[in-house]
């Protein structure tokens, strides 16, 4: 093979970007996958992500089979693995395709391994595919900034969608230029994991969930929202095949969140510094708490707020958490109480089958006012009035808190809600005015 296909966040052939241009420049191309050991060395053997990653690739693999191709899979440094393996195993190498990734270590691994295949003479290519609208594409005409207000910066998405369209890539006419020759995929074990078992959503959503989004999507309870976030994040479906069936269906409000998704990645792209600071540096001034039993107990779903302890029960059983309930319980811990919000923002990525860094970091931020479109700090969600009003009948509180009323259930909040709200306004006030 002359030209080498390196998937990352793209799982998969069909509409692929950066796939569809390697296979169009080169005859002979050969598609790869590494498992990161800088990234894997850090989790537990039993690691539903890796496992659902291991699922994916099996599946991809399958996909190349059917065109009598196969997938390359390395396990290392990526780094390392095109420095010590690929450049021998492919001594006729020319290029190498991929998508864009946008987190500060993926451009930063990107960045050296292109230094080195430079230094080699092999060209690399990196396309624009998880998202619409990248980096500087949607800018302010003002002054040519990035948008920092979601409101505005959908305004511009749009209008950018209605002008230029969400084409697609139509892969399947040049699956003749795959490189045909035979890999077997390692095992699971060998990379260090076993196989879990999880069950996965479908790959699509259907036009009776777009037509009642905006009504239900609110509600934990019901079946009301897409449950695409898996297969967004790690590109199992195209996001513009999903763009261009929002538009068709009218689907404004679920079109809106997809949006969402590419203005976090593009906050991610300008602000790297939210990675580990709040997008509003004075929110550095807050002194949070950081009380490690409370922390356990809001990890464990042992808070006594049944609504709190429903969501990171679903999170800790399912890998998946309902974005209402998202929003209440990261709310409860950064004000209620008072732990900073990096450390549920660590634990959601530790849980989260769809953990994003861009979205991760983005709806924490904005739950503890730090971010970008935040709420002022002195608005303070209620988790009870919020239960009520979402999980009116309890429905979903009772799905997950099974034991509420038995002894190993706290008999009441370990925080009082309105004192806890109280405290909170009252710190973050003087944090922020410098005091
Ligand atoms: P739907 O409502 O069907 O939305 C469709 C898609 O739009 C989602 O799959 C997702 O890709 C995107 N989307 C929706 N809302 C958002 C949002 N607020 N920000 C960015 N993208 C969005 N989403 C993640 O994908 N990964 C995360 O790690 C993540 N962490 C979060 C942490 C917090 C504290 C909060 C408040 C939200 C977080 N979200 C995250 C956003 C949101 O909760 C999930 O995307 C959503 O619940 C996934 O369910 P769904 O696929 O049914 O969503």
């Amino acid at each position: 093979a002359n030209a080498i296909f390196w998937h990352r966040r793209d799982l998969r052939i069909d509409d692929n970007a950066g796939l569809f241009q390697a296979l169009t420049e080169f005859q002979e191309v050969q598609p790869i996958f590494i498992f990161d050991s800088c990234i894997l060395e850090e989790l537990p053997k039993s690691d539903r992500r890796v496992s659902v990653i291991y699922d994916f690739i099996e599946d991809l693999n399958k996909a190349y089979q059917k065109a009598g191709a196969s997938l390359k899979v390395y396990h290392g440094d990526p780094v390392e693995v095109f420095q010590n393996k690929v450049l021998s195993e492919f001594p006729e190498l020319k290029k190498v395709f991929t998508n864009e990734d946008y987190e500060p270590y993926a451009k930063n691994r990107d960045e050296k391994i292109e230094a080195i295949l430079a230094e080699n003479g092999i060209a690399f290519q990196a396309e624009k595919d998880q998202v619409i609208w990248a980096k500087d594409d949607i800018l302010k005409s003002s002054d040519n900034r990035p948008y920092t207000v979601f409101t505005p910066y959908f305004r511009k998405w749009k209008e950018r969608l209605e002008k230029d369209g969400a084409y697609s890539f139509n892969v399947s006419d040049r699956l003749n230029h795959l490189a045909k020759v035979e890999y077997k995929l390692p095992n699971i074990e060998s990379l260090g994991f076993s196989n879990q078992d999880v069950p996965l959503p479908n790959k699509e959503v259907s036009s009776d969930i777009l037509n009642h989004y905006e009504e239900i999507r609110d509600y934990p309870a019901k079946a009301g929202t897409s449950r695409l976030s898996v297969h967004l994040r790690f590109g199992t479906i195209s996001i513009r095949k999903l763009v261009q069936q929002a538009q068709e269906e009218g689907a404004e409000i679920f079109l809106s969140e997809l949006a969402w998704r590419d203005f976090y990645q593009q906050i991610l792209h300008h602000f790297p510094h939210v990675v580990n600071g709040s997008f509003r540096p004075q929110y550095d001034q807050i002194p949070w708490s950081n009380n490690e039993d409370y922390f356990k107990a809001w990890c464990e779903g042992k808070t006594g707020v049944p609504i709190v302890d429903a969501g990171m029960r679903e999170l800790n059983e399912t890998g998946y958490m309902h974005n209402r309930v998202r929003m209440i319980v990261a709310s409860f811990l950064t004000k209620n109480l008072l732990i900073d919000w990096r450390w549920g923002e660590a634990y959601f990525a530790e849980k989260l089958l769809d953990f994003d860094l861009a979205a991760n970091n983005g709806g924490w931020q904005w739950a503890a006012g730090s971010g970008t479109d935040a709420a002022p700090y002195f608005r303070v969600f209620n988790p009870l009035t919020q239960a009520e009003k979402f999980d009116p009948r309890g429905t979903y509180i009772r799905k997950w808190v099974k034991d509420m009323g038995k002894d190993s259930y706290p008999k009441k909040p370990i925080v009082d809600i309105k004192e806890s709200r109280k405290k909170a306004i009252e710190v973050y006030k003087k944090a922020l005015s410098g005091e």
